[in-house]
């Protein structure tokens, strides 16, 4: 009974044209299954990220079942059905021959067999197959139980499987920081981290951003270090990485931080430049101008990982700058040049690095973040100031202010115009549309 019960509340978490899809295929005779990560996110009651079905029926036959669809590699057996909300990709099933290079197979082929097609998978909680609507669950690895586990675990020999493919070594980690499983001790023993250098940047760079903006990096970032494989990545970080305060200090950072791209990349190479330029003065530590030196090496690394020109410079500016003043004593001089320097769209995200820099240093005191709070407030003043440098800036218009006052054009308008301006410039919190109207209301009518 409550079986039945589970696969209908199962059935309620499947978007209709994804069920829609299946029940096409298996209508005309083919099998159909759930595949990929969505099994295993529907297993742990996390919404998938994308809908992966397997068939057995080949391309062209699916692209025959599905008019609004488009081929996506052919060669590898995908097809993308098209709806208004979402897509869903069509793989038919298929095995591949051996690995020779470290990262892709010699040959892939369509095979008719589910069992082979999950057997190529990665890890065992990808490789669970679900018919929702037959009400099956094909998991010939044991992927159910590795979920209860939360085990990250490879299908077959680890050794054997990150040989083929080095790139499932970093997803290993990725996928332990996304779902906060831990990883399979054995299958943590069978990475080579040399041989990640045969993975091209970009993808490696798309499976770190995944692992810096999940729930845990810190459990990511840890693996990767205890395994050898995040030095292999970036030698520039084997000096941070061999000074356990460091290293400690830089992956809460990036814990603490919000959980978006630049920000977590930001947090995870702000502190990159500090090994070089450390200097020991007696009882004191001094690392003059290692957010210069950082902000080359980052540079260097986020170009390795063909990071898109303007996601790069924000998070070197981010870098380049984490070291700014935030005395409460700071003129608004100097706390202007700041925002002109930084610029205004990254200053936000300039302060959350601090606030994230300072939760990750043993022995911050409550007044430093008050501090900071108050810097804060300081500059969102200023800010809000200073969008009224001109009439063009105030929020109401010209046309607007002759139809609520119902005046023609002319010089009055203008006078009228300027007399805001000046009421506005003397607090600029009133440039608000209503704040405005009204003080005319009151002023004119
Ligand atoms: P996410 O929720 O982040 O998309 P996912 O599990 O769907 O996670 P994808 O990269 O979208 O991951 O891949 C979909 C599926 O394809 C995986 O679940 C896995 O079964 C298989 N897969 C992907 N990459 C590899 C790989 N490098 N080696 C073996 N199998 C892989
Ligand atoms: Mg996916």
């Amino acid at each position: 009974m409550w079986r039945r019960h589970w696969w209908r509340h199962l059935r309620r978490q499947i978007p209709e044209e994804v069920l829609f899809a299946l029940n096409r295929l298996q209508e005309q005779g083919y099998e159909a299954y759930l595949v990929g990560g969505a099994p295993r996110d529907l297993l742990l009651s996390r919404s998938p990220e994308d809908w992966d079905l397997a068939t057995d029926a080949r391309p062209e036959e699916v692209k025959k079942i599905f008019a609004n669809s488009l081929p996506l590699g052919e060669k590898f057996g995908t097809v993308r059905v098209l709806f208004d909300r979402l897509e869903v990709d069509i793989t038919t099933y298929r095995q591949e021959g051996a690995y020779t290079d470290g990262r892709r197979p010699a040959w892939v082929s369509f095979t008719p067999s589910l069992q082979a097609d999950l057997a190529r998978r990665d890890f065992t909680i990808n490789a669970i197959a679900l018919d929702p609507l037959r009400e099956k669950l094909v998991d010939p690895f044991g992927g159910v139980k590795a979920l209860k586990q939360r085990l990250v675990k490879t299908v077959g020999d680890p050794e054997v499987r990150f040989g083929e493919d080095a790139l499932r070594m970093l997803r290993f980690f990725r996928f332990q920081a996304t779902l906060g499983f831990r990883g399979d001790r054995r299958t943590e023993k069978g990475i080579k981290p040399g041989n990640i250098v045969k993975i091209s940047g970009e993808r490696i760079g798309d499976e770190l951003t995944k692992l810096l903006v999940s729930a845990s990096p810190k459990t990511g970032l840890e693996g990767m270090a205890r395994s050898g494989l995040l030095t292999a990545l970036f030698p520039e970080l084997s000096a941070v990485r061999e000074e356990p305060a460091l290293f400690r200090h830089t992956v809460e950072t990036v814990q603490a931080i919000k959980p978006e791209t630049e920000l977590r990349w930001a947090a995870f190479l702000h502190d990159i430049g500090k090994p070089q330029t450390r200097v020991d003065k007696g009882n004191r530590l001094h690392f003059y101008g290692h957010e210069k030196v950082g902000t080359e090496l980052a540079a260097a690394i986020l170009e390795r990982l063909r990071f898109s020109r303007k996601v790069a410079d924000k998070i070197l500016t981010l870098v380049r700058w984490h070291m700014f003043p935030a005395d409460p004593w700071m003129t608004d001089a100097a706390l202007r040049r700041l925002v002109v320097r930084v610029g205004k769209e990254n200053i936000y995200a300039l302060l959350e690095l601090r606030r994230a820099d300072l939760v990750g240093t043993p022995g911050v005191s409550y007044r430093a973040f008050a501090g900071l709070s108050h810097f804060a407030a300081r500059l969102e003043a200023l800010l809000a100031g200073e969008t009224v440098l001109s009439l063009r800036d105030l929020a109401v218009n010209g046309h607007e202010l002759m139809e609520f006052l119902g005046i023609p054009p002319g010089p009055r308008v203008g006078a009228v115009l300027q007399e805001i301006f000046h009421w506005v410039t003397d607090d600029p919190a009133r440039n608000r549309k209503e704040l405005i109207l009204e003080y005319l209301e009151k002023r004119y009518k």
